[in-house]
């Protein structure tokens, strides 16, 4: 890797036509009290990335000489985040900017065991470094782009232009190292593959095999908002469709059918929605990612246990499997387990409790998804009860009571519990 302190390429404002209009006032302000206070500041990443591509970046990210402790003091709205990566976030109302130090790349250090275990991988990232070096510890040259405020200018040390306008995604240096370094950079391949449409060098392709089985080293919960970004951010149905034929499938939903019908329609479904500012949930996500590995554990426990234990066992194991992967916050699994629970009574659709299952906080949720088992299925009964249901959301009360009543008259009718009578009672 060739790290001898180079001039970068640089492009003025006039040759890459990026304006300040399009740059988010609170990330300038950042990089203004920076600069003001002698420190070097610059935009970097995803966002100078985005906006030579012409697309609105989602965040702005800064790279800094000061210290995490220095900006923290420089800025009163701020607080320092992260362990393995400390950084600040300088808040204004809803918005943060992310600062981060100037680092150096680990793969430069020769192989130090306080900085990286036996495998390569990175344990601590703290080591601060000059602007060049922090070009070089990125992931990938389309993402080590730098936007400098003051000149105009976009720094180019890596060829990440030359990357951007042939729409490639290469990592900086051996693709192998980086990957060592930290497996998740290749679900970061693929997300940036899945929302920018670039081809991946075939270097990286190549490391999937042996990649996946290294993602078991990750914390879950980083797992977990990897999963989040990757399947949340509107670009879900092209990150499945690339990550489902790969060994990184199994590796990160080891439950999950790859080819699943209900998965894919619900990537699709969930990109339309954030497409129109529609609230998505990742709950509803991990309810269809298990669904089928909980239908089998339901019919395993079902013979042996009542049918609402036997669902509820097969709840608990099909979150516990995922779990030792990815992280899951508990209110995501009480979701999936509510979308579960709902989906025999919604078929069943009993006279009795319609009406109590309509008012369930997650019969939304539910429904939607009896719909997408009705178009991924191919069952014709499941069919029939979601084409019931969205009439039954569509008429008045009394249409409604009509519609019950049909259904009560097809129902046998509850068998009474025999009560015994204490004879020593009244009555
Ligand atoms: P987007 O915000 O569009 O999802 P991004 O490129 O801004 O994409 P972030 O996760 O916000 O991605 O990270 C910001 C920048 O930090 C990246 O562009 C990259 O330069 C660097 N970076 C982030 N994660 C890593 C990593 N695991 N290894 C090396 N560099 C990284
Ligand atoms: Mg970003």
């Amino acid at each position: 890797m060739s790290e001898q302190p180079s001039e970068p390429t640089r492009l003025s404002a006039k040759q890459h036509g990026v304006t300040r209009k399009r740059i988010d006032p609170n990330a300038l302000d950042v990089t203004d009290h920076l600069t003001d206070a002698g420190f070097q500041a610059l935009l970097v990443g995803g966002c100078v990335r985005d906006l030579l591509l012409g697309v609105q970046p989602k965040d702005f990210d800064v790279a800094t000489s000061a210290t995490p402790e220095e900006v923290r003091r420089l800025f009163r709205r701020s607080r320092l985040v992260g362990r393995r990566f400390r950084i600040a976030h300088v808040r204004y109302g809803r918005d943060i900017i992310e600062v981060s130090t100037f680092r150096k790349s680990q793969s430069s250090e020769a192989h130090d065991e306080r900085l990286h275990d036996a495998s390569g991988l990175i344990l601590r990232d703290n080591v601060y470094g000059s602007l060049h070096e922090d070009a070089f510890r990125r992931d990938f040259t389309v993402n080590a782009l730098y936007y400098d405020p003051v000149s105009g200018e976009v720094l180019d040390f890596v060829g990440g232009l030359k990357d951007l306008a042939a729409n490639q995604l290469r990592f900086i240096g051996e693709p192998r190292v980086r990957i060592r370094e930290d497996p998740v950079r290749i679900l970061r391949a693929v997300r940036f593959q899945a929302k920018l449409g670039f081809s991946l060098d075939p270097a990286i392709v190549a490391e999937f095999p042996q990649t996946a089985p290294l993602l078991a080293a990750i914390p879950s919960a980083r797992l977990f908002d990897e999963v989040l970004k990757l399947f949340m951010s509107g670009y879900a149905a092209k990150a499945w469709e690339l990550l489902a034929p790969s060994p990184l499938c199994a590796a990160l939903f080891p439950v999950t059918p790859p080819e699943a019908n209900l998965v894919q329609l619900t990537m699709a479904n969930t990109d339309a929605r954030i497409a129109e500012n529609k609230p998505v949930t990742p709950g509803f996500l991990i309810a269809v990612l298990l669904w089928e590995d909980y239908l089998a554990r339901t019919a395993m426990y079902a013979v042996t246990s009542r049918p609402a234990e036997a669902r509820a066992l097969a709840a608990s194991e099909a979150v516990s499997m995922q779990q030792q992967v990815t992280s899951i916050p508990r209110r995501f699994s009480h979701f999936a387990r509510d979308v579960w629970s709902l989906q025999g009574r919604l078929e069943t659709r009993l006279a009795r409790s319609v009406s109590r299952v309509y008012q369930h906080v997650r019969f939304r949720a539910a429904y939607d998804f009896l719909v997408f088992r009705a178009a991924s299925d191919h069952a014709p009964e499941i069919a029939e009860a979601a084409a019931w249901w969205t009439t039954y959301q569509e008429c008045d009360p009394e249409e409604r009571e009509a519609m019950v009543d049909a259904r009560r008259s097809t129902q046998p009718k509850r068998k009474r519990r025999r009560r015994r009578r204490s004879k020593s009672s009244g009555n």
